[in-house]
């Protein structure tokens, strides 16, 4: 479904990919892990359209994404929800979900939608009306995720979706997401939770300066000492 191959991007003089090349097959969960700074939200800017790469191919089902607008990906089911969440606070529960279906405003197809979400997310549907910046760091992760679901994700690119949340929430969160790629959207998932992202994932990328520096199926490369030594904590 998604393929990178020898990826390069700066930005100004900060050489941040060096040669990514990675695979996302159709209905999958892929890992991208690795230390901070290593380039796992910037490769995640490429695929959605953020960042234009400087050299190297990203492909979407076999066609090139050069030179097409963030908007365009979005249509095509190429869904990022950043890192940090970035919910709008000032906006409803609602109103956020809502945003996550512009391009299908006034169809009655985004209510049944919000009703996915709230499948997943029963605590959104409890707090409709509340502002976002009332939530808690895990139910503003909630909505992150519940806005990207309401664009129709076929890939859904996740960034640091446990980052400052509460252990007891990060493991509901990992379990509907595994739930979500069981409905059959695949996912790239960047993850400092290196535990977690392995235990849900098919697949595993490590990134380190800017380069993969070990890939494999992750029940085998949880194995690798290095991995242990490095994210697993020994
Ligand atoms: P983290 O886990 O801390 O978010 P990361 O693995 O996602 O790190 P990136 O955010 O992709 O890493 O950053 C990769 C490199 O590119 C870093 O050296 C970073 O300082 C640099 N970088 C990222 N964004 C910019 C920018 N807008 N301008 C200049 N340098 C940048």
């Amino acid at each position: 479904m998604l393929k990178l191959d020898d990826v390069c991007l700066y930005y100004g003089r900060v050489h941040a990919l060096r040669g990514i090349s990675l695979e996302v097959p159709e209905g999958r969960i892929v890992s991208l892990l690795g230390a901070n700074g290593a380039g796992k939200s910037s490769t995640l800017k490429v695929i959605s359209g953020l960042c234009a790469p400087q050299s190297g191919d990203v492909r979407l089902n076999g066609e090139s994404v050069q030179g097409r607008s963030c908007g365009d990906l979005v249509k095509n089911g190429v869904i990022h929800c950043p890192e940090g969440r970035r919910v709008f606070p000032q906006f409803t529960v609602e109103e956020n979900l809502r945003v996550g279906a512009y391009r299908r405003i006034g169809n009655k197809d985004v209510d049944e939608d919000m009703e996915t979400v709230f499948g997943y997310f029963p605590r959104l549907k409890e707090r409709m009306q509340q502002k976002a910046a009332t939530l808690s760091g895990g139910e503003q992760q909630m909505l992150a995720i519940g806005r990207s679901l309401m664009g129709r994700p076929r890939l859904l690119l996740l960034d640091e979706p446990s980052l400052g949340i509460a252990p007891k929430l990060v493991m509901e969160i990992f379990e509907i997401l595994k739930r979500i790629n069981k409905a059959g959207t695949a996912i790239l998932l960047v993850e400092q939770n290196a535990h977690m992202a392995i235990r849900i994932s098919d697949y595993s990328y490590v990134l380190e300066n800017g380069r993969i520096g070990l890939e494999g199926d992750s029940a085998e490369i949880s194995q690798r000492p290095e991995l242990k030594e490095l994210y697993l904590g020994g």
